[in-house]
């Protein structure tokens, strides 16, 4: 018998496993206290009035011999996949529908597209992001090399002279700094990508949090992105989808890698091993993308931009550095005194019962520095704010 030992070179806990019990633990010894939790990077509100009605009547076909669903077409739903080109369209984005992939999330998307890459590969995960990547390189055995994010590059590392991988993964808007890349800092990337025949595998899983001109929300929309990059999508963060589950990956018909044309692969891959998400939820998705749907999530957007302030106010009151928080969930913080990120962990639920996430957890580039989000309930986030403020300011002093 072999069994994987690379699990072993993991990471001893997934990161919001042991944010979550620590922070149980802590309200367990101190049953008088109100723990704020604001350290894994979950939405808060509920699903708005159009996606609602829309599954309740997927929910009401399923009842009815004549609009009963088994099986979907595979790579998703027509509707849905017409109506995410239509989404990208909006944004000058051209994409054919057969070249989006409808399914459950992201993240198993972007853990299950390494069946399209052979072991052998050199891999460039930024540090700190969100862990999934490097987890799953690891668990796969890869070569793993790390790109810093720091905050001498403004987060967002960039293709250094001589940099030799063949799959890069980016995360813009990046979880945990909340930084983003520009049109133009993306060309870079894709230029390199191009000229290295390496693939890029970009997240856009927070696009939705983008509004500042110049700022890519898909790597599209950069010319030359289509012969050499992957994209993650989610419903998660733009319509509240975390437990609803449904995303999306997008494979230009061209790519191509080794003599093999990825689409294929890709619609091969989930086909063999994946049923596609239900058929309720993919109508619920496609009402996401109406004009009725956009409108009830943008007002959710601007609920969660609104909490972002109030911290980002908070934070910059009790004069810590921060970056983040604007075309971003997430705000990231610079541990006060030199504290380590989970030393400041610790620090902060004692002195003001606050749970964040600490940016070691994303790698090591993300040692002395916090993650903060903005999903949480407004009043919650307000308070949390407050107490963060007076308790820093006092630490400041
Ligand atoms: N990508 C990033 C950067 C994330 O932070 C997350 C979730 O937090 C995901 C992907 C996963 O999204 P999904 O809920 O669609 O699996």
């Amino acid at each position: 018998m072999q069994i994987n030992q690379h699990f072993n070179e993991l990471a001893q806990s997934y990161l919001f496993s042991t944010v979550g019990s620590r922070a149980a633990a802590y309200a367990a010894a101190h049953p008088g206290q109100k723990v704020i939790r604001m350290g894994i990077g979950d939405v808060t509100l509920p699903l708005p009035g159009p996606i609602i009605d829309a599954l309740h009547a997927a929910v009401e076909e399923m009842a009815h011999k004549d609009t009963f669903r088994g099986y979907g077409p595979d790579g998703g739903y027509g509707f849905l996949r017409e109506a995410i080109a239509g989404y990208y369209a909006r944004r000058g984005v051209g994409l054919a529908p057969e070249e989006i992939f409808v399914s459950d999330g992201a993240k198993s998307d972007i853990a299950n597209i390494l069946d399209l890459f052979g072991p052998d590969n050199t891999v460039l995960v930024p540090d700190p992001v969100y862990p999934v990547y490097l987890d799953t390189n690891v668990m796969a055995g890869h070569k793993v090399l790390l790109a810093r994010a720091t905050e001498e590059n403004g987060f967002l590392p960039m293709p250094s002279p001589g940099l030799s991988a063949d799959i890069v993964y980016l995360c813009s808007p990046n979880n945990p700094t909340g930084a983003a890349y520009t049109r133009a800092q993306l060309a870079e990337w894709v230029a390199w990508a191009n000229r290295e025949d390496a693939v890029i595998l970009y997240d856009a899983a927070y696009e939705c949090f983008i509004r500042d001109e110049g700022l890519a929300r898909s790597i599209f929309e950069v010319e030359g992105a289509r012969s050499c990059a992957i994209e993650f999508c989610s419903f998660s963060k733009i319509a509240g989808f975390t437990g609803t589950r449904c995303g999306y990956t997008v494979v230009p018909a061209g790519l191509e890698r080794g003599g093999m044309k990825l689409a294929p692969m890709w619609l091969r891959r989930q086909t063999t091993k994946y049923n596609g998400a239900p058929y309720i939820v993919q109508r619920a998705a496609a009402a996401v993308l109406t004009p009725e749907g956009m409108a009830a999530i943008q007002q959710n957007l601007g609920y969660y931009r609104k909490n972002a302030q109030v911290l980002a106010e908070a934070l910059a009151a009790a004069g810590i550095t921060y970056y983040g928080g604007t075309n971003s969930p997430y705000l990231w913080m610079k541990c006060p005194g030199g504290m380590g990120s989970w030393e400041f962990f610790d620090w902060l639920l004692e002195h003001a019962q606050v749970v964040g996430t600490p940016g070691e957890g994303f790698g090591e580039c993300g040692k002395g520095w916090f993650r903060l989000t903005a999903f949480g309930g407004a009043e919650e986030t307000a308070e949390a704010a407050a107490r963060m403020q007076a308790a820093l300011a006092a630490f400041n002093g």
